[in-house]
């Protein structure tokens, strides 16, 4: 339960240590994250521990997630000695470059879906474009991003340059967010938390990244391998119980092969086992959260064509389908977070496309056929951060991932997350 005087120490810490880390070469940053990714993967079975008594996960999924933590250090790793800057031609006697330079102290808050992977995800970059970081991880799930801590000062990370200060949005989230030396946030979490922190940082005049929640189309056309697209479309919604913000949620299906798609589904929906394939709902809320969402499917008079239960054993819940849903029903438009699709129809591409792009949000979109120009055409008409076609989240790391809309701005991951960790500079020269 850290409160603003943690904060103060932690913030105090980091922008001691950001004048050094700054300084150091490219390459003596990069092999450091390089042992971090190795410690990180020397510890994975305490990590599992950790993250399934917190957070619900089979030891399975942790191990994915832990991977995935040491997969950001590795890659953020070998991006050290990329050419960075341009020379811009001033003409004769003059010359003109750019630098790429850290912001200085970069504050992180993350959530409870997926935590020591979306602390790695942010602080990799961050750290190695010479930042220095103060991580608040969700108050349901802070060990891990702790023990990242304590495994990166155990390699060898400097003093300052990675501090977690643990409490709740209130307590510690936002005098985080208030704090003067802090130069720039990236948040993770809900609509809610994003909109108060945009509302502290427009006073501040603070850049943020913000990545928030999803209700994410799937588009099934004709000509897709229906059953390949059946497996996937299960995966993207039932994936970490459906607590992932770019879960695959609302299935769009043609009217010519709905009944046997969702005949296909449903035969994928039935191996799925909770507990087994998936964990627990994470907190207590998210679990109440999900099932009152069966009683708006019932009341929006969508059909249910599997699950709509609780296992009745630990926050379990039944992965659940609802057919003749229409976009204008909650269960169609609203974040459930929880292992619950929706099934709607189209009768032509360009309806298929209005219904996805019918959304507050924008995360992430799937397109499942067998028509490459198709798969292009659509792909680029979709208002989502990531399109994934014939796939469900391919490129996990090294590709740029973040919203429109209401899902957020800035974009985490990849070579472009760097951009989003550093600012450029431009210096004329006259010779
Ligand atoms: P949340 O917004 O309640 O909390 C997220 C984090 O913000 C926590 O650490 C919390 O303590 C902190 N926080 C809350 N209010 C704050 C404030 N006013 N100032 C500063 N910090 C504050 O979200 P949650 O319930 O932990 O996570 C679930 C949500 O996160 C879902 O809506 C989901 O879609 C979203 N999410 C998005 C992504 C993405 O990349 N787009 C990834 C995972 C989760």
């Amino acid at each position: 339960m850290g409160d603003a005087s943690d904060v103060d120490a932690a913030v105090t810490s980091a922008k001691i240590g950001f004048s050094t880390w700054r300084a150091l070469k490219p390459g003596v940053r990069g092999k450091l994250l390089s042992q971090i990714a190795d410690a990180l993967r020397a510890n994975r079975e305490l990590l599992a521990q950790l993250e399934g008594a917190e957070a619900g996960k089979p030891a399975p999924q942790s191990l994915r997630e832990i991977e995935a933590a040491a997969m950001y250090f590795d890659f953020y790793a070998g991006l050290a000695n990329i050419p960075s800057g341009e020379v811009i031609d001033l003409g004769e006697g003059m010359h003109g470059y750019t630098r790429n330079e850290p912001f200085g102290v970069i504050g992180v808050v993350t959530p409870w879906n997926a935590p020591l992977n979306q602390a790695a995800r942010a602080v990799a970059p961050a750290i190695l474009a010479g930042n220095t970081v103060v991580v608040k991880p969700s108050e349901f799930t802070s060990a891990t991003t702790l023990e990242l801590a304590r495994i990166a000062t155990e390699v060898g990370l400097p003093d300052g340059v990675l501090n977690v200060v643990t409490g709740t949005g209130v307590g510690a989230g936002q005098p985080l967010i208030e704090h003067r030396d802090i130069r720039k946030v990236a948040f993770t979490g809900s609509l809610r938390a994003g909109r108060e922190i945009g509302r502290v940082a427009a006073d501040r005049v603070l850049p943020l990244t913000l990545e928030l929640g999803g209700k994410s189309a799937n588009i099934v056309f004709a000509d897709a391998n229906l059953r390949d697209a059946a497996a996937g479309a299960v995966r993207a919604f039932t994936a970490n119980a459906g607590q992932i913000c770019s879960a695959g949620t609302r299935l769009l299906v043609a009217n010519e092969v709905h009944d046997e798609f969702v005949r296909l589904l449903l035969e994928q929906v039935g191996s799925v086992e909770p507990g087994v394939s998936y964990g627990q709902m994470t907190t207590g809320d998210q679990y109440a959260k999900v099932q009152s969402y069966f009683d708006v499917a019932r009341e929006d008079g969508a059909t249910l064509a599997a699950g709509g239960a609780v296992t009745g054993s630990g926050w379990l819940v039944e992965p659940t389908v609802y057919t003749d849903v229409t976009n204008d029903m909650r269960i169609a438009r609203e974040e459930v977070f929880g292992p619950v699709l929706a099934v709607l129809r189209f009768s032509s591409e360009e309806e298929a496309i209005a219904i996805a792009n019918d959304s507050e949000f924008g995360l992430a979109a799937g397109v499942w056929t067998g028509d490459v120009s198709r798969a292009h055409r659509v792909a680029a008409q979709l208002e989502a951060g990531q399109v994934y076609v014939n796939d469900w989240l391919t490129g996990l790391v090294e590709g740029p991932f973040g919203g429109v809309k209401n899902s957020g701005y800035g974009r985490e991951k990849g070579m472009e997350a760097l951009h989003h960790y550093t600012q450029t500079k431009f210096v004329a020269v006259k010779l």
